[in-house]
């Protein structure tokens, strides 16, 4: 029995039709701060795997059960469905989310099959694709540059190109915030490593020089935003390979 008198839009079953079918099976649909999460089961089904113990959660859950039966699929809820209650604290809140994203990025995989958690991860390339115009509320927009993280697959050798948030999840902090240009290799330094470096003397002896904070570009080139205003240290990609 369903309360609810909200049914999808044409638009939104269209975007369901073409979202859900692209996704592989077993592969995992977690829409963003919605509280629940999906399996694709097979090519007609999914199941719910994952429920906040939150009011929103139940009804996002019923709105998506609704578009997933427009878009001709069965939605299964599992009697043993354990409802996960959110902490208070927001701190805590935040680090269940983390580990959440990062449980599903374990599963993200190559088409091959190959995960992509045990890619080389160091190998990425980052690839500036366009400047949006970003909406920030009130009818005020902001310009956002969009990139995206170029990797391998370890087992085919296909360039995956995946979202710059997305292979944070799968590689961490110390690799996402870090950069390679034509010339050199940025790597941030964190707040305990400057302090280091400045009991040291190193800003006031001048032995900085290879020391510095990244802005939108290095000479010609765009460094990626996620960088811009981080203090990094560099190394002359010459240097590695002697
Ligand atoms: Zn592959």
């Amino acid at each position: 029995m369903r309360t609810m008198d909200w049914q999808p839009s044409k638009e939104l079953i269209q975007w369901g039709n073409e979202h859900f079918g692209m996704l592989a099976k077993d592969s995992v649909w977690s829409p963003e701060d919605s509280g629940v999460q999906y399996r694709k089961m097979d090519d007609n089904k999914f199941a719910l795997i994952f429920m906040l113990n939150h009011p929103l959660a139940q009804e996002h859950h019923e709105k998506f059960s609704l578009l997933m039966e427009a878009c001709g699929y069965e939605v299964e809820k599992p009697d043993g469905l354990q409802m996960v209650t959110p902490p208070l604290n927001p701190i805590q809140q935040a680090e269940m989310q983390h580990e959440m994203r990062q449980k599903i990025a374990e599963t993200w995989a190559c088409e091959c099959g190959f995960p992509l958690a045990n890619c080389d991860l160091e190998q990425r390339v980052d690839e500036y694709v366009e400047t949006i115009d970003a909406d920030v509320g009130d009818g005020q927009t902001t310009p956002v540059d969009i990139w995206r993280c170029i990797i391998q697959c370890s087992a085919c050798g296909t360039d995956l190109s995946i979202d710059p948030d997305d292979y944070h999840l799968l590689a961490g902090d110390s690799l996402f915030m870090s950069w390679t240009s034509s010339t050199h290799h940025y790597t941030a330094l964190t707040r305990a490593q400057l302090k280091d470096f400045a009991d040291a003397g190193l800003f006031t002896d001048g032995y900085s020089a290879n020391i510095t904070v990244l802005g939108e570009k290095v000479g010609d080139e765009k460094v990626p935003s996620w960088l811009w205003g981080i203090s990094v240290i560099s190394k002359e990609l010459n240097d590695e390979e002697e």
